[in-house]
């Protein structure tokens, strides 16, 4: 089938209800229909149809669209919105439909987001600013509105940098503690390893403790999750190339003799996990067997079962103040579902099962759990308005919770959800609460 046709295929099942609407976060900010994914919709079939230009009016209306999926879920037509969107990206690409200095920044952003040792240098000088006062101070002072509104959004969503951020320290294996009852490789995110090194560091403690070898290929780079949700498919196919050759190095046909093949290929940035498991189609012909072993680490773990030792193991996290919690003071937890989680992988009753394993943590849902955070890969740095906007709600929605942690599973909502909510309001990986419930980690 030719691509019109294919697309075709694709946007024939809308039927026009908006039903899909209530769920659309470019919709909930912007509220015209060309920010729906009806509207979308509705476009492509008039471009196919010869009666609309793609210009740059009409590919800012495409821009605005964060891939968040929640249309797919909504949708009663099964329209796959998620396919039509992949498609379009690449056709945005076109110089003639961004400006210049648009052109500029995602070049910018494309040569350091997947390269940690790049992300590494350039944010190395940040070290002696990022957490400080005089962070604090130059957010005070209104200067950083100096930098304009995309380098400023860049601003407000760096963390404190950590010494461990800057080094990739892992052992090439980590062994499982007690009787092993898999063994597994782990993608460690090129931009969790880097803004929060604990997630990887939690979710080694916990696979070791649960009986699980891991092994972590040296060399491994971006599995190119950054540019493949901006389209930009010919560095994504590098990318993941390159990164499968790195496990190929070490568990592939010609890994050292004496090393076993591997149960799965396990991550725990949800993000990253949702672009590895789409390498059969980016990397046609090597990517097939790779895709079909990546799990996302909860989806694992819930399939495996915790260990008796660490279920055992497992005691009350504790309260801001120390306390530990107990039955008449529950530590209360709202998970927040990751768009490229819930509605690109269909995992979510996985990591609230783990968290209710923890004794005396109470979980609660947000209003609106399905409605992305505004974070979507770049989407935060490009469109920063519209992403503030989406960022404000999310974090009010999850505070009237009563929360006294969200759980997030993906480093860019995570970093999203920081910059929103109160500081007082923790945000963790639902991996590193388990180990801290552990004490594992
Ligand atoms: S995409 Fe689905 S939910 Fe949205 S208008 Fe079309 S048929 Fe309705
Ligand atoms: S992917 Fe998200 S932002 Fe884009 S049309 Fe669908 S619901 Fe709206």
């Amino acid at each position: 089938m030719s691509t019109a046709a294919a697309a075709a295929a694709t946007t024939d099942p809308c039927v026009h209800c908006g039903f899909c609407l209530p769920t659309c976060a470019s919709y909930r900010v912007l509220g015209t229909e060309m920010d729906s994914p009806r509207g979308r919709i509705h476009a492509l079939k008039a471009i196919e149809a010869g009666e609309l230009e793609l210009d740059a009016t009409t590919a800012s209306h495409f821009d605005s669209c964060l891939g968040c999926f929640a249309c797919v879920s909504a949708c009663p037509s099964g329209v796959r919105y998620d396919e039509l969107i992949e498609a379009t990206r690449p056709k945005l690409n076109a110089p003639e439909l961004r400006t210049p200095a648009q052109r500029a920044f995602r070049r910018l952003l494309f040569a350091l987001l997947p390269y940690p040792a790049r992300l590494r240098a350039a944010l190395m000088p940040l070290r002696a600013y990022t957490g400080t006062g005089l962070q604090a101070l130059a957010r005070r002072s209104g200067l950083l509105r100096l930098l304009g509104p995309q380098l400023q959004a860049m601003e407000q969503l760096l963390p404190p940098l950590s010494p461990e951020a800057f080094r990739d320290n892992q052992p090439l294996v980590v062994p499982a503690r007690g009787e092993r009852r898999a063994r597994v490789g782990l993608v460690l995110g090129c931009v969790q390893r880097l803004f929060d090194p604990q997630v990887n560091a939690a979710t080694l403690a916990v696979l070791s403790a649960n009986g699980v070898e891991v092994v972590i290929p040296p060399a491994q780079g971006c599995c190119g999750a950054v540019t493949h949700h901006q389209g930009e498919l010919e560095q994504t196919s590098a990318l993941a190339e390159a990164l499968v050759k790195s496990f190929d190095a070490v568990i592939g046909p010609g890994r050292p003799a004496g090393a076993e093949a591997l149960d799965a290929v396990l991550v725990a940035a949800s993000g990253c996990g949702h672009t590895l498991k789409h390498y059969d189609r980016l990397l046609p012909g090597r990517g097939e067997a790779f895709a079909s072993q990546v799990r996302d680490v909860h989806e694992f773990l819930a399939e495996l079962g915790l260990s008796d030792s660490f279920r055992a193991a497992l005691q009350p996290l504790r309260h801001a103040d120390g306390q530990p919690a107990s039955a008449d003071n529950p530590v209360v937890v709202a998970y927040h579902d990751a768009c490229h989680m819930l509605h690109g992988q269909g995992i979510s009753a996985e990591p609230r099962q783990l968290l209710r394993q923890i004794p005396h943590l109470r979980l609660r849902e947000a209003t609106e759990a399905g409605v992305c955070c505004g974070s979507a890969g770049i989407y935060n740095l490009v469109q920063p308005e519209e992403a503030a906007a989406l960022g404000t709600i999310k974090a009010a929605d999850l505070t009237a919770t009563g929360a006294g942690i969200v759980a997030s599973a993906n480093i860019g909502c995570s970093l999203q959800l920081r910059r929103h909510l109160n500081p007082e309001l923790r945000v963790a990986h639902p991996i590193q609460l388990l180990a801290e419930a552990a004490r594992a980690a």
